[in-house]
């Protein structure tokens, strides 16, 4: 029975995808024996797991090594970026409505901790992976009003998208004056010096993603009238904690910032004046 489900998983993917698959699993085998008896040398800050090694990860066309949560899932981007809205949440007051696109299992307790805020998930599908959908939309049409959430939250979801500035035009538009966007999507270590590299359709070796960003996507995100600053998980984390987590120095976050017209109008003038 077991060798005939291996050898159709052979012949659906491959002999590149399953040697892949195999060294995965295998792999992540020896990692869940080794995390019983070594010492513990990992954590992960969404759900508190402690153990010697992450898991490795599968994805569509392509592996990573030491990359995921046993216990919730997380990848180094969840982890780095719990730290991230941790500050975000402090900030935020009572009564505010968040809104958590694709809402991923890792970060929802984040937000669902905090009963003094809205909280609303919204997905196309609401796979099983995800954290409960509330709202089933289409990002590039969504159903809800203007300016209604004062913090919205995308992460690994643009880079499926065709028209991602479609999508970015409606999270600035459901975002409150003074509210604030936190977006992750995979992008180049060196984003800054290089352009966005587009596949020009959903590239299979890259689970399907539509590109890798660089730095067209801050002027993405001005020219939908938030203003986009920059946070790297090495600018919030020490060395230590880079390793201990095991997130990524270089991978980093784009905050947009919905101004108020009062705001927009001052920075305006100090462009003009200087
Ligand atoms: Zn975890």
């Amino acid at each position: 029975m077991g060798l005939h489900r291996e050898w159709r998983r052979f012949k659906r993917i491959g002999l590149r995808a399953y040697a892949i698959h195999f060294k995965w699993r295998s792999g992540n085998r020896l990692i869940r024996l080794l995390n019983r008896f070594a010492r513990e040398r990992k954590e992960c800050p969404c759900c508190g797991w402690r153990g010697a090694r992450f898991l490795h990860y599968f994805g569509k066309g392509y592996y990573v090594a030491h990359v995921v949560c046993p216990r919730c899932g997380s990848h180094d981007r969840h982890r780095g970026l719990v730290f991230l809205l941790r500050k975000m949440l402090a900030e935020t007051s009572a009564g505010t409505r968040v809104l958590h696109l694709a809402p991923e299992k890792a970060l929802a307790p984040l937000f669902t901790s905090r009963r003094d805020l809205s909280y609303v998930t919204a997905d196309l599908h609401g796979h099983h992976w995800l954290y409960p959908v509330d709202v089933l939309a289409d990002v590039t049409l969504m159903p809800f009003r203007d300016g209604v959430f004062g913090l919205v939250v995308t992460s690994g979801m643009l880079e499926h998208l065709e028209n991602d500035s479609l999508a970015l035009e409606e999270i600035s538009r459901v975002t409150a004056e003074g509210g604030r966007v936190a977006i992750y999507v995979p992008h180049f270590a060196d984003w800054r010096d290089r352009p966005t590299l587009e596949f020009g359709a959903p590239d299979p070796k890259w689970d399907d993603h539509w590109r890798i960003y660089g730095s067209d996507l801050v002027t993405q995100i001005e020219t939908v009238g938030l203003k986009c600053s920059a946070v790297s998980f090495g600018d919030l984390l020490s060395p230590s904690q880079l390793d201990f987590y095991q997130v990524r120095a270089l991978d980093t976050i784009f905050i947009g910032e919905k101004l108020a017209p009062a705001s927009e109008a001052a920075s305006l003038g100090r462009l003009s004046a200087s």
